[in-house]
């Protein structure tokens, strides 16, 4: 779809005058425009992605570029750029305008890279369809009446319909892993501490990682490692050392030891995506990698834990969203208490309502003990059952999603069912560990299925070697 492979062969033809930035740039304005239904924007910054570009370009030209020069990236609307819009797709937030930049965007803007927008998200980062924005729902490229996952859907739509080279998401539960997997493109959550959250609008601080979407390894390589990295306005991003990943992709067949999980292959998994994850499986053993059986037994407590864990840590970060301070405030009040009260029924949607009442009671006095105290328990089993297991692999292999997209309102009124869509994908943010989604196949029907892969924590060079040779060799 587009004119070249990857970004490194884009930035090869702007520098011998074979390619216009300022033309690739309105190439994806009209593609934007003309896809306008699909509603992956809620933002476009059209005027100012075409005076980058010819900025841009002359420094190219003369030598003086950074190591994104020109990439065109899409940003998740939970993600501050400064003197923009940051909404979160609340309304809530409607009208509210950043004070700075993310210490992404601003690392990203360092070396060139062109913003052309803000990407449609569920609410507050919470949901699996993209179907809880204030915006109204994003639609997946494959088939309109499905939904493209979720919370970073307009990410993974802007990537999946050639809208931008690369976008940004985020992910606390598989935010960014299974909307790729459903519109079948490359996404990554990183070691939870690899990327600083600077600027990110928190949803549930232990859990909340920033990752890219793409279409290849390489570019998700490039856009990890600037954005990779301390920083000393995030305390809980790491000082480890961030390695060369763009140098050493390449990995000899047979490096790594693989390993499968029985309780991801279980149970619940559409048979299609279950024969497609087996195949690569079975194609990755006669290229000669050693796989074996490993175990995560407590694997079936992921969801409830995570819901219980992320909706208290929810309500409290969402505390400040209160009428005074920030965003939305109600007109109808006459005293603090009703202000407090309607401005919140109002400005929050049902699903971010939800999960503060649910994280509200499993914090409150007589249920703390019962309810989180006891999440947090069997957090650090889930934790050590991986780190039991990458005793004996480097790379876990599993599928992304229970099923492929499904349809725009069929999981909508069952908030049950929508939270089993994460079923393989929040393991990691409880764990900490990085995971990512490769598309590997289509159904019967057309739509992408996803796989996915896990490293050990901070071993995101290995994960991305594997994503490579799959990417290369396999699929
Ligand atoms: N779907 C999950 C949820 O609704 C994941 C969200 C996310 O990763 N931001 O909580």
């Amino acid at each position: 779809m587009l004119p070249y492979k990857n970004f490194s062969s884009k930035l090869q033809l702007v520098k011998h005058g074979k390619l216009s930035l300022l033309d690739n740039v309105n190439f994806f304005l009209n593609r934007i425009e003309e896809n306008k239904h699909l509603n992956a924007y809620n933002f476009v910054f059209g005027c100012e992605a075409k005076e980058q570009a010819v900025k841009i370009e002359e420094k190219i030209k003369s030598g003086s570029h950074g190591k994104l020069a020109g990439l065109v990236l899409a940003v998740k609307d939970v993600l501050s750029i400064k003197d923009k819009p940051t909404t979160c797709s609340s309304n809530m937030l409607r009208d509210f305008t950043s004070l700075y930049s993310a210490t992404v965007v601003k690392k990203l803007l360092d070396e060139d890279a062109i913003i052309i927008g803000k990407t449609n998200c569920d609410e507050f980062a919470m949901g699996s369809s993209n179907e809880n924005s204030a915006f109204g729902p994003v639609l997946n490229p494959y088939d309109n009446e499905r939904v493209p996952g979720g919370s970073s859907g307009g990410s993974a739509v802007a990537v999946a319909a050639g809208l931008c080279d690369v976008s940004l998401g985020t992910d606390t539960g598989g935010s960014i892993r299974q909307p790729a997997a459903f519109c079948g493109v490359f996404g990554l959550k990183p070691t939870y501490g690899r990327v600083s959250r600077y600027g990110l609008t928190a949803f549930a601080s232990s859990f909340d990682t920033i990752g890219p979407f793409a279409n290849n390894i390489e570019d998700m390589t490039q856009v990890l490692q600037v954005m990779a990295g301390h920083d000393t306005n995030d305390s809980t991003s790491s000082p480890m050392p961030v390695p060369d990943m763009i140098n050493n992709l390449v990995l000899n067949a047979g490096k790594l030891r693989l390993g499968i999980a029985k309780e991801y292959l279980g149970e619940g998994l559409s048979p299609e995506i279950k024969k497609a994850v087996e195949e690569i499986i079975a194609k990755l053993k006669s290229l000669g990698f050693q796989v074996e059986e490993i175990h995560l037994p407590h694997n079936e407590y992921t969801i409830a834990t995570y819901y219980i864990l992320t909706t208290a840590e929810a309500s409290s970060n969402l505390a400040r969203y209160d009428g005074a301070r920030y965003g939305y405030r109600s007109e109808n009040s006459s005293s603090l208490m009703e202000m407090y009260r309607s401005s919140r029924s109002e400005g929050f949607g049902s699903e971010v309502k939800r999960r503060i009442m649910l994280g509200t009671y499993v914090l409150s006095a007589g249920y703390y003990d019962a309810y989180y105290r006891k999440a947090q328990k069997v957090r650090r089993f889930i934790k050590n059952d991986f780190d039991e297991a990458f005793k004996k692999v480097d790379i876990i292999l599993a599928p992304t999603s229970p099923t492929v997209a499904f349809k725009i309102g069929e999981k909508s009124s069952d908030p049950l069912e929508m939270y089993l869509s994460d079923i393989y994908t929040t393991s990691a943010n409880l764990a900490g560990i990085p995971g990512l989604n490769i598309p590997i196949a289509k159904n019967s029907a057309g739509l992408p299925i996803g796989m996915q892969l896990f490293a050990k924590q901070f071993d995101e060079l290995n994960l991305l070697k594997m994503g490579y040779y799959i990417q290369e060799n396999v699929s």
